[in-house]
């Protein structure tokens, strides 16, 4: 971490009082991570802080040290209100541009707080104040952990230390993407040390499948299509689907993961039916060079990383599906 980024944190809170922390819409385990321990932090250098959720999140998360806390804007939309136009200062995590956060876009827009970003997208916007933004990171909560040590690693604690493990093996794909370096190692070894306990928290996030769910993994893996004469996988789900299988959020978190199982596949994605907000949402994973963050940015109105990225789409699933076909036939892979 630069120098100049650790004295301008440094700065900022201690002039800030009432402080919110917000991570993206539909939270995974990096966003959850990272909001959480930030907050833990916070608390132990005596400020008092909010975390606000755009929405809800998965039952396999909410077991997380603090999660309890967190005040979700979908369901308290005055509290979240009145919390946002008094912050003097506002930390948004694992997101780059407001969009992600949906309807309280306009609420951190119009609030006088400072902004900080920490994040670790490709290509950042500029709300903040303050960005940390560090795309070759493999995780928001691998630069939480690089903050929270530069501010005081003796305050680092087994619940900080077991929220930011459970983010960096979120997103690494339990240590397995690229993004994944030495560093991230050393961090998970003072993880460990501190108190994160790494065979419970793989087996909270991981052996948490209902039988409604790994039935529905079964739909999803015999929906599987080939692209012929490309190393290219994908797999639809329609809403019917998702009902017959009784459904619930988080559900599918992880399915687009499989195509890259198949030996020699380099790029595959997941469509999601989503009847009552009336979209599909899509999910692209990818191996190697191939940029599935540029891919869901001309196509999908989607974007994200390198190896792993999502989008959305307005047109049905059956359109959409065509379009997907109609674009991959002009990528280079
Ligand atoms: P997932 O496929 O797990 O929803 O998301 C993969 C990655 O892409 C995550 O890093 C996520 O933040 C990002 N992402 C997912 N959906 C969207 C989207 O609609 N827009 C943008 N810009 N990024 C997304
Ligand atoms: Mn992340």
């Amino acid at each position: 971490m630069k120098k100049e980024l650790i004295i301008a944190f440094d700065e900022v809170l201690s002039n800030s009082k009432k402080i919110i922390i917000i991570p993206h819409k539909n939270p995974d385990g990096d966003a959850l991570g990272s909001t959480l321990s930030l907050n833990f932090f916070l608390n132990k250098i005596g400020h008092k802080s909010h975390i606000i959720s755009p929405n809800d999140y998965p039952d396999f998360l909410k077991w997380m040290p603090g999660q309890e806390e967190i005040i979700k804007f979908t369901y308290n939309e005055k509290r979240s209100k009145e919390l946002i136009e008094s912050a003097d200062l506002i930390f948004t995590l694992d997101f780059n541009n407001l969009s992600r956060i949906d309807e309280l876009e306009p609420l951190v827009e119009k609030s006088k707080a400072i902004k900080i970003m920490i994040d670790h997208h490709e290509n950042p916007s500029k709300y903040a104040q303050i960005s940390y933004s560090e795309p070759s990171i493999g995780s928001t909560c691998e630069m939480i952990f690089n903050l929270l040590y530069e501010l005081n690693k003796n305050l680092i604690d087994e619940k900080i230390a077991t929220c930011l493990y459970t983010g960096i093996m979120t997103d690494s794909g339990s240590f397995r993407f690229p993004s994944t370096t030495g560093k991230t190692h050393k961090i998970i070894s003072n993880l460990i040390e501190k108190g994160a306990n790494n065979s419970e928290v793989h087996q909270r996030i991981y052996d948490s499948y209902t039988l409604d769910r790994m039935q529905l993994l079964g739909t999803a893996l015999s929906n599987l299509k080939k692209i012929d004469s490309l190393p290219v996988v994908y797999i639809t789900l329609s809403q019917e689907e998702l009902n017959q299988n009784n459904f619930k959020k988080g559900d599918t978190e992880g399915f687009v993961n499989y195509g890259l199982n198949l030996k020699g596949i380099l790029f595959t994605v997941i469509m999601i039916e989503n009847e009552q907000d009336k979209i599909i949402k899509m999910s692209f994973r990818s191996k190697g060079s191939f940029d599935v963050n540029q891919f869901a940015k001309k196509y999908f109105n989607g974007g994200g990383h390198v190896n792993a990225a999502g989008g959305i789409s307005h047109f049905s699933l059956k359109e959409t599906e065509s379009k997907f076909l109609s674009a991959v036939e002009k990528i280079k892979i």
